[in-house]
């Protein structure tokens, strides 16, 4: 047996020492709750961010994660209504499902049909999707391509996260999205529900069209927004042929284990600007943060986030793919 005596003694024969013990006040009965619901979260960086972020600030709350089973979801977020969680965040695989438990969804995440961060005022829930903002905002800083409007982009993957970049792209006023994806009908959706939605820009191909290359040499912006290239496959490459990028372009990849990708890597050879995902990963965080709180977290405290994050992937036992 492993208990141990009222002595303080470990019946294994091991004797502990609690004269050093102290009164722990990180959490108090004033903290404010925040969480991320998900399933795995054993590798999510969300609890580590958001709680460096009260920390940086010295704001009393505390940011836990949450793992919901499947078919548990609505019963998990009318118990975090239930217990007045301040807010929290909703990562892989319940982005999509929790919409139907939100009171009310922003447009921009009703339209991606994923709601990411929701916020809950006096037991009423809002649903927001922080990706979309996060990652356009970090393309702008990054790139320093800080307009939008009139750019063609190329847009490779039609998943989750192209999703988010779709909507948010053409928000921007960019002239020209063209959505390349394996499954080609996919990119068809993505491109039916920019087009029908917010305005008619897009268009879309499977990934062994001919007109690809075509399409590449016209886009001021190529952002690889599959999942191809992802640690532990470094060595693969969205764009599998050989393809001379032109000094305008810009390259953005979501990924950001690697920290470059060979997507990025190649662009870079050529002498590009190339940026990769870590900044939509602290962005999408922030902005979450913001809307919770009520407040702009201020550009030191981002700054230092991006100091201390690229370390993070290279921690063992990091290489999911379920980050946030
Ligand atoms: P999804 O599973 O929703 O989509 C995956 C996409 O990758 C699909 O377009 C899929 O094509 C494509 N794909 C996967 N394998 C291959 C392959 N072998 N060849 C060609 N295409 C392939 O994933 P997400 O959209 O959620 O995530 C995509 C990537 O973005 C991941 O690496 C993820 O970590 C990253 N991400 C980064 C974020 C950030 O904040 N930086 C935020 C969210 C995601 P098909 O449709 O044909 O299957």
């Amino acid at each position: 047996m492993d208990g141990k005596t009222a002595d303080g003694k470990m019946t294994g024969g091991k004797t502990m020492d609690y004269t050093g013990m102290e009164i722990v006040n990180l959490i108090t009965g004033k903290t404010k709750l925040l969480g991320v619901i998900g399933n795995p979260l054993s590798h999510s960086i969300s609890p580590q961010l958001h709680n460096t972020v009260s920390r940086g600030l010295g704001i009393d709350a505390v940011y836990v994660p949450f793992l919901v089973e499947k078919g548990d979801l609505g019963a998990a977020v009318r118990g975090l209504k239930a217990i007045n969680i301040v807010g929290f965040n909703i990562t892989i695989p319940y982005k999509n499902e929790v919409v139907r438990y939100i009171d009310e969804v922003s447009r921009e995440a009703a339209l991606v049909g994923a709601v990411n961060t929701v916020k809950n005022v006096n037991g009423k829930l809002y649903g927001y999707n922080t990706d979309i903002p996060g990652f356009i905002r970090s393309f702008k800083e990054e790139s320093g391509m800080d307009d939008l409007r009139g750019k063609r982009v190329a847009l490779l993957g039609a998943g989750g996260a192209a999703r988010a970049i779709a909507v948010g792209l053409a928000f921007e006023g960019i002239s020209r999205l063209y959505i390349i994806n394996r499954t080609r009908g996919k990119a068809a959706d993505i491109a039916e529900l920019i087009n029908g939605n917010i305005s008619p820009v897009a268009e879309y191909h499977g990934t062994s069209d001919t007109k690809i290359e075509e399409v590449l040499t016209k886009s001021d912006i190529i952002i690889n927004a599959t999942s191809v290239g992802m640690y532990p496959d470094v060595n693969k490459t969205p764009l599998d042929f050989p393809f001379s990028f032109l000094p305008r372009q810009v390259l953005y990849d979501v990924i950001y284990n690697p920290g470059k990708t060979r997507f990025l890597e190649e662009g870079e050879k050529q002498g590009i600007k190339v940026v990769n995902g870590l900044g939509m990963l602290i962005y999408q965080g922030i902005m979450a943060y913001e809307i919770w709180m009520g407040i702009k977290v201020p550009d030191e405290i981002t700054r230092r986030l991006f100091e201390f994050f690229p370390g993070l992937p290279c921690r063992e036992g990091f290489y999911g793919r379920n980050f946030h």
